[in-house]
């Protein structure tokens, strides 16, 4: 075991700040990682705030980050597609069984033994829950270790390990293509990756946001079209005609209004985890036999899939670096949507504490 600098919150209404935490010591199957930056997700927030306690209560101190990407500094014996000094990314997990079928289909993500990056009991009890990556290391099993394309900014590409497996995922496989619409709802960290990745995936994009100091950013991020959400002609137009909707809001909203723009047959697949639940009413599903689904992440092929069609793409974050003593800061600002368009904390930032 050894000790690993970290900011960590010790209570639902605590800031963030400096604290020494336990990691493993590598085992064979083990990559160790410097981690360099590490992307500022909503789910950190409300993981922080206790705000999912009815399905996920949080086990403090906390510490939040599942956006990663660092150096390697040690593997362990079994490893061999990692060496030191390669440049890697972790997402939202750090192990899984790889035996269960559902990680053999590759959805690691919904397997009952998966390890989640933070907040997730430690198989290996070095802690009662995993520790995740605002902290300048960290040690997980080689098959959460995913390749970072070389030539991608390394601040703006460690969002794409949970923004980017999050919108690349639903966007595969409701097929968007070349001739799809398709509506991106909340221009935030989600958000503004769905739009670069819808774009290149060839769609017809449209951008709804409550946020008019957007409007500008959102089509040069790659939207053809913005809406106001709040504007009842500007959605009237549109009725109809969306073949699929990405919901990324982080917080509860009127839902019934976006099933009414799609097509017949179009689906509307949710990500945003708002803290409270939202009414649905089953004319706007029924009318048009559409669908409405979830989300969660993706598996590792499947992520490593997203990171090499953003390397083909030059895909990366539109990230604002902070230094990790301005979290409780830029905790503030997401809340009050005013994140462009993703924080990337430096990792070096934390020798000064
Ligand atoms: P974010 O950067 O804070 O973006 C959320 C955006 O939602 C805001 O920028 C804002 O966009 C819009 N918004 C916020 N409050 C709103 C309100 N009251 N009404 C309407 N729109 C509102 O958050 P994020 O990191 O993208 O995460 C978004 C959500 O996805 C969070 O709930 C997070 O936990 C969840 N998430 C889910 C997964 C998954 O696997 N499903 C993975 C990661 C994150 P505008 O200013 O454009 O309106
Ligand atoms: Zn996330």
């Amino acid at each position: 075991m050894y000790k690993s600098k970290a900011f960590a919150a010790t209570s639902p209404t605590s800031v963030l700040s400096g604290m020494e935490i336990p990691r493993r010591d590598s085992l064979p199957d083990d990559v160790q990682i410097k981690i360099l930056f590490c992307g500022v997700c909503h789910s950190d927030l409300h993981t922080v705030r206790d705000e999912w306690h009815a399905m996920m209560p949080t086990i403090y101190p906390c510490v939040p980050g599942h956006e990663i990407v660092g150096r390697v500094t040690q593997v362990g014996s079994n490893v061999s597609k990692f060496k030191v000094g390669d440049i890697v990314g972790v997402g939202c997990m750090v192990d899984c069984d790889s035996k269960c079928p559902t990680c053999q289909e590759g959805f690691e993500q919904f397997s009952p033994d998966t390890t989640f990056t933070y907040n997730s009991p430690d198989k290996y009890e070095t802690a009662p829950v995993t520790y995740g990556g605002y902290s300048d290391s960290i040690v997980v099993n080689q098959r959460a270790v995913l390749r970072v394309p070389a030539h991608l900014d390394l601040a703006a590409a460690a969002p794409l390990l949970c923004a980017g497996i999050t919108t690349y995922s639903p966007l595969k496989r409701n097929h968007i293509s070349v001739g799809k619409k398709v509506g991106i709802v909340g221009l935030g960290g989600l958000g503004h990756m769905g739009v670069k990745i819808a774009r290149a995936m060839g769609a017809h994009v449209v951008v709804f946001t409550t946020s008019p100091s957007k409007i500008e950013d959102a089509i040069r991020l790659g939207a053809h079209e913005v809406i106001l959400s709040n504007d009842a002609n500007q959605l009237a137009a549109h009725a109809g005609s969306f073949d699929m909707i990405l919901d990324t809001v982080s917080a509860a909203h009127d839902l019934n209004m976006y099933l009414d723009l799609l097509r017949r047959g179009g689906n509307m697949t949710l990500v945003g985890v708002p803290e409270h639940q939202t009414p649905i009413n089953a004319f706007s599903l029924i009318y048009g036999n559409k669908t409405l689904s979830g989300s969660m992440i993706g598996g590792f092929a499947e992520t490593q899939e997203m990171l090499d069609f953003c390397g083909q793409h030059s895909i990366t974050a539109d990230v604002e670096v902070i230094a990790i003593q301005q979290i409780n800061e830029a905790y503030d600002r997401m809340l009050q949507s005013q994140v462009k368009y993703r924080f990337s904390i430096d990792m070096a930032s934390l020798e000064a504490n």
